[in-house]
């Protein structure tokens, strides 16, 4: 089998959400960053924990998963995001720009039908803060039909914590043919 890709969210995941009052988590540093399309001098700021590019490149070392973005960010997940985490280049869903108003459009995480024809039968575990138990359905029924799938879902006010990325190590390593390989 193939190693699983690790699907990988930012929004919630890696930058959690601000504050009431608006302010940001002490534990994040701000970055301002001008995404694809804006002009350079109308920058957004950003928060990342600087912990985790060193938390996720211990997975990705193992060689057990395939890392990609997941993430509205899209290519700019890779070209302004990765590099401040001192994350290599990855690949990235290449999802498209759909005009909705919520991101559960149909009941589910509008990225999910994107994603299930993207993966096509890999097996996958897929880090975002925004699943409904209908995501959560889906999972365990690609599971069923034999595709390893595991939804990871942080708490978006926290964004990922270490414990996250232990369960998705644990989770690979009881693989039966990931172990056997
Ligand atoms: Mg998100």
């Amino acid at each position: 089998m193939r190693p699983p890709y690790l699907l990988l969210d930012i929004d919630g995941v890696l930058i959690p959400f601000p504050n009431a009052d608006g302010s940001t988590p002490a534990t994040h540093v701000r970055h301002d960053v001008v995404p694809t399309g804006r002009s350079t001098d109308n920058p957004i700021t950003v928060w990342l924990h600087p912990d985790h590019g060193r938390l996720l490149m211990d997975v990705i070392r193992t060689g057990l998963v395939t890392p990609v973005w997941c993430t509205s960010w899209r290519q700019d997940a890779t070209t302004l995001i990765g590099p401040l985490l001192g994350l290599p280049t990855l690949p990235h869903v290449d999802l498209p720009r759909p005009q909705i108003t919520t991101s559960h459009p149909n009941g589910y995480l509008w990225k999910r039908d994107h994603v299930d024809a993207w993966l096509v039968d890999a097996p996958a575990v897929w880090i975002d803060d925004d699943f409904t138990g209908l995501d959560h359905a889906w999972a365990e029924e690609r599971t069923a039909r034999g595709t390893a799938t595991l939804l990871v879902q942080p708490d978006p006010h926290l964004g990922l914590q270490p414990d996250h990325l232990t369960e998705v190590t644990k989770w690979v390593a009881q693989l039966p043919t990931v172990r056997a390989s």
